[in-house]
């Protein structure tokens, strides 16, 4: 035996390990069960994605472009590195950054390079000086544009696949504005994006806050995003969108002519759904004890054939199953048909274990009868069910799974949030893994040393203000005791 060979392992096929019991534990061994990523590559916080979780996340960028493009954002691409003197020019923006920034200094044999290179935490400082460039008039605008990429930020914590990567992929979201109502309507629309994607699409529900002000985005007026729960109770960012007021316009000279023929600084909004932190949460919230259970509109394949072949009717059985396929793909499924030498049993086991919401498999009695049997991985269950109108029924199957994914996600979500006024009833609360609802002196950096206080006795976050619900403040902040002026939510966090 190499020495290469000893560090392969047998691939294991079944599944089983209970994921709310124990999450951290579920998660590292299901990304490497399913092989969604490989944390051997070497390099700390960077990893490959191997097709299964690069096809899912495929798809879920294509839900993101669509969502752009039917609101009139045009996609575009700008390199990976920033040089020094342009990722500086933004003050609050450089104090925020700076310290996650990876640096390109020399090329070749250790040539310096005359002004060192950022790779891209984030891109306005990429795009902005461009921007000034190109935006003239008011003609111009709005100016809504998006790019498809990867970041890069050297996280403190340690580093965990999807949920708190090095390099993670995401799409972002640069518009321009000739008011800054007109970019505050851009806020709302994002939020709406996030809502019909995230949670329409992926069936992820989610809260919507405004952040506080010592969290927001550098730079920023305003961050507005949005948290779903874990399955340890921790709540993890979504998408995040910025109010970005003038400051990065007045830092970048972005500017145009007005209808009065005046030169004025226009008004900016980014948004940032990264997909890889996404797909993290995805499989968390949407798994169980058996692996993955990927949604039917994100799976790479939505329906896997498995042919029961036994004896000599082997290959009726196979062309019965190559027929059902190939109807299957003209009306428009993602199909694999499983024609390995694997038995049926150890097929059945990877692709359940691998999330695929639709099973069909067919042998000599189905094929006899015009049937297959029709196996759904959300609840387990399989049933026998004529040829005929299979599309539909797959259809109709598929929808249904969906809305039971989410269903479950949302039951989850219920009954989360916890009121409380006291340090110790903020830690009751989070020990059980729930969300405290408080009244709070302010999200305002005065409310700053609070957050710290809270942060420092229950490990709790501030995590801003409701925006997709009313709450009324009562009461008085638990820490320093002066009236209420916000109501505000406490949660641990990834
Ligand atoms: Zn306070």
């Amino acid at each position: 035996m190499s020495s290469s060979d000893k560090k392969k392992e047998p691939r294991q096929v079944i599944f089983n390990m209970d994921k709310e019991k124990n999450f951290p534990d579920w998660f590292g061994e299901i990304v490497k069960v399913a092989e969604l990523a490989d944390i051997r590559y070497g390099v700390k916080g960077f990893t490959p994605y191997p097709p299964w979780s690069f096809m899912t996340m495929d798809i879920m960028f294509k839900f993101l472009d669509d969502a752009f493009r039917k609101r009139d954002h045009l996609p575009m691409l700008f390199p990976t590195v920033i040089p020094e003197k342009n990722l500086t020019r933004e003050a609050d923006h450089v104090e925020g950054f700076t310290p996650q920034v990876f640096w390109i200094k020399d090329i070749g044999a250790g040539e310096e390079l005359e002004e060192r290179l950022a790779l891209r935490p984030t891109s306005e400082t990429a795009i902005y000086p461009m921007y000034s460039l190109w935006i003239r008039s008011w003609r111009d605008l709005p100016l809504k544009r998006y790019q498809r990429c990867s970041v890069f930020r050297s996280e403190i914590k340690s580093t965990r696949p999807f949920l708190r990567g090095r390099e993670f992929l995401w799409i972002e979201s640069h518009n321009v504005f000739a008011t800054h109502e007109e970019a505050l309507g851009q806020v709302q629309e994002d939020l709406e994006i996030t809502r019909e994607v995230v949670t329409e699409h992926y069936g992820l529900p989610v809260m919507v806050f405004r952040r506080t002000q010592w969290d927001k985005f550098p730079g920023g007026l305003n961050t507005y995003a949005a948290d779903t729960l874990m399955p340890d109770g921790k709540v993890i960012q979504l998408p995040s969108t910025h109010d970005l007021g003038d400051n990065f316009a007045k830092a970048f000279d972005i500017t145009f002519l007005n209808e009065n023929n005046e030169t004025v600084h226009a008004w900016q909004t980014c948004y940032g759904p990264a997909v890889s932190r996404i797909f993290g949460a995805l499989i968390s919230v949407h798994g169980d004890d058996k692996g993955l259970r990927l949604p039917f509109k994100l799976s790479p394949y939505q329906v896997v054939v498995v042919p029961i072949i036994r004896g000599k009717n082997a290959n009726e059985v196979m062309e019965y199953c190559k027929k059902i396929e190939s109807t299957l793909v003209k009306a428009g499924f993602r199909v694999f048909l499983d024609a390995s030498d694997n038995t049926p049993g150890w097929k059945y086991n990877y692709w359940e274990m691998k999330g695929v919401p639709i099973r069909v498999e067919a042998g000599p009695r189905d094929l006899k009868d015009e049937k297959v049997v029709l196996f759904r991985r959300d609840t387990m269950k399989r049933e026998s069910t004529e040829l005929k109108g299979l599309k539909q029924k797959i259809a109709a199957l598929g929808k249904e799974i969906d809305k039971k994914l989410r269903t479950l996600a949302e039951a989850k979500f219920e009954g989360l949030i916890v009121d409380a006024d006291s340090l110790g009833e903020i830690e009751d609360a989070l020990d059980k893994g729930k969300i405290a609802r408080i009244p709070f002196c302010t999200t305002e950096m005065e409310g700053e040393e609070c957050a710290d206080v809270i942060k420092e006795r229950t490990g709790g976050e501030v995590r801003g203000t409701r925006t997709d619900v009313k709450d009324i403040p009562e009461g008085v902040c638990p820490i320093c005791g002066k009236v209420a002026q916000e109501v505000t939510y406490i949660a641990r966090s990834y």
